[in-house]
């Protein structure tokens, strides 16, 4: 989701921690999907999100699909490029072989919440808002129509970084959703006045926010939905973050194992038409 964000990723040069990833639980002993409580976990019915780029979907969703597959739901995750870009060191990361690793990450990813249907929507890393729009649009209602989500989650028209690939998604799962009869509920990640609050310096500090970006923040009493990870989700959470090494290590690095896991630890959404945009 740091996409962009030059300092780490492959390539970055800082130290790594170089340490397995393992954590209170230990090797052997991890919590799965089927051990964690439901009881933070908002109903969603069967979950669609569609996101731009490999770890968009974990740093923004991950607690709420593991609470969705532990409910017996299904959830499908589509992504719309392989984020063949995301390096400092393109050199010894040309686009095809960091794609071919970050479909690997994606998958262990995702694999860590018990979501085993994954789709690549075939774009080009950087290059979303040069898509023509109605083949997009197109792609998303269709997926609409097969999955029949009853929730569909994804960014909010701010891009939540202001990335423009972000943005772009944004906008073709609206219009698809508009086209497509708005039979499920849209959900926008968010964020709220307390993240910004905690978390508001690093996030300066780490430069998470595009150059004119608009971070969103909703009040709580807003939110459709928020979830608060309990020891478990959050166990759950970190791996499937820490499964996108290439993009994670340089990052927990820098920020710290114990501060980067409370730092996404809440995940919030509100529905489309409550933040201001159009729905
Ligand atoms: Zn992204």
């Amino acid at each position: 989701m740091f996409d962009g964000v030059e300092s780490w990723g492959v390539g970055f040069r800082g130290s790594s921690t170089g340490r397995p990833l393992r954590g209170r639980f230990g090797e052997g002993s991890l919590p799965t999907v089927a051990a964690m409580s439901t009881s933070t976990s908002p109903r969603t019915g069967t979950l669609l999100g569609v996101w731009a780029h490999p770890d968009d979907e974990a740093f923004l969703s991950a607690a709420l699909m593991a609470g969705a597959r532990r409910a017996g739901e299904r959830v499908v995750v589509a992504t719309a490029t392989r984020g063949e870009q995301g390096t400092s060191d393109p050199v010894s990361w040309p686009p095809e072989r960091l794609a071919a690793l970050r479909e690997r990450e994606q998958s262990r990813s995702l694999a860590a919440l018990g979501v085993t249907d994954h789709r690549w929507l075939g774009h080009r890393d950087g290059d979303l808002p040069r898509v023509r729009r109605a083949v997009a649009v197109d792609q998303v209602a269709g997926l609409i129509d097969e999955v029949r989500p009853d929730t569909i989650v994804t960014f909010g028209p701010d891009g939540m970084t202001g990335h423009a690939d972000h943005r772009t998604v944004s906008s073709w799962v609206t219009e698809a959703w508009r086209e497509t009869g708005r039979a499920s509920r849209l959900w926008y990640a968010t964020l709220t006045p307390s993240f910004h609050q905690t978390w508001g310096p690093l996030n300066e500090e780490i430069g998470l926010w595009f150059e004119g970006a608009h971070p969103p923040v909703t009040p709580e009493e807003s939110l459709a939905a928020q979830v608060v990870c309990d020891e478990v989700l959050a166990e759950l959470k970190d791996r499937s973050l820490r499964a996108h090494a290439s993009q994670i290590d340089g990052l927990v690095a820098m920020v710290g194992e114990e501060r980067f896991r409370s730092w996404w630890a809440v995940e919030a959404f509100v529905a489309a038409g409550r933040n201001g945009s159009p729905a």
